[in-house]
């Protein structure tokens, strides 16, 4: 994990954000408010600016650090859960991170999102990407980096069905139905951006 790959990550992550803020926004103003576009491209865009002196920390520094400047930029409800989630991942995880690694650490952040929303797997959350995708990576084998875009693709799609639990969309109840929930799409394009990126 040299410096060189943590800037790619970064910058692949803001990347795959700013590219898909429109989607993004029409997809939360579906089913909530609207701002969950503009949310994540300011919080990553704050976390780009700061790229340099984040990327020369060892990494479970660096996933603070990330952590720590969602919680400040992102706002809304996913602000705190996003940045719980790298919190955690730069407390779970070692320096150089072996799949295995990857893996319990993100069963570890995945517990600590659940702890902080008070939410649960089928809520229509993030969390209904960030399951699956610790259930693919603890599975192993090869050909990761190509087959977990799918896993979190068709994740996200799943969120279509289901009914909001948790957030601002379980206010709509029933007519949360029918939308992919935003915050499940926003974890698919980063989940995807660093499996690219690291795949490279
Ligand atoms: P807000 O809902 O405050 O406007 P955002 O629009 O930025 O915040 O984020 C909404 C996303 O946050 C939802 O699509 C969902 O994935 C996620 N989310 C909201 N509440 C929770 C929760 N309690 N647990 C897990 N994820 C949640
Ligand atoms: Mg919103």
């Amino acid at each position: 994990m040299d410096d060189a790959l943590k800037k790619k990550l970064i910058e692949a992550m803001t990347g795959a954000i700013v590219s898909h803020t429109d989607e993004l926004t029409a997809l939360d103003q579906a089913i909530g408010d609207g701002d969950h576009g503009l949310n994540m491209k300011r919080g990553f865009e704050a976390v780009l600016a700061d790229m340099g002196p984040i990327s020369a920390k060892p990494l479970p520094d660096a996933l603070q650090a990330i952590g720590t400047t969602l919680v400040m930029k992102v706002g809304g409800a996913s602000g705190p859960l996003y940045g719980t989630l790298f919190m955690a991942l730069g407390k779970e995880l070692p320096p150089e991170p072996t799949v295995t690694d990857l893996a319990r650490a993100l069963a570890a952040a995945i517990e600590a999102v659940k702890a902080r929303g008070k939410s649960d797997l089928g809520q229509k959350t993030m969390l209904d990407v960030l399951a699956p995708l610790q259930v693919a990576l603890a599975h192993g084998g090869t050909d990761l980096t190509k087959r977990l875009p799918e896993v979190v693709k068709d994740a996200a799609e799943a969120t279509v069905p289901l009914r909001a639990i948790r957030g601002r969309a379980s206010f709509l109840g029933e007519r949360s139905v029918g939308h992919m929930d935003p915050g499940a799409r926003s974890s698919a394009l980063l989940a995807t951006a660093i499996c690219n990126t690291i795949g490279a």
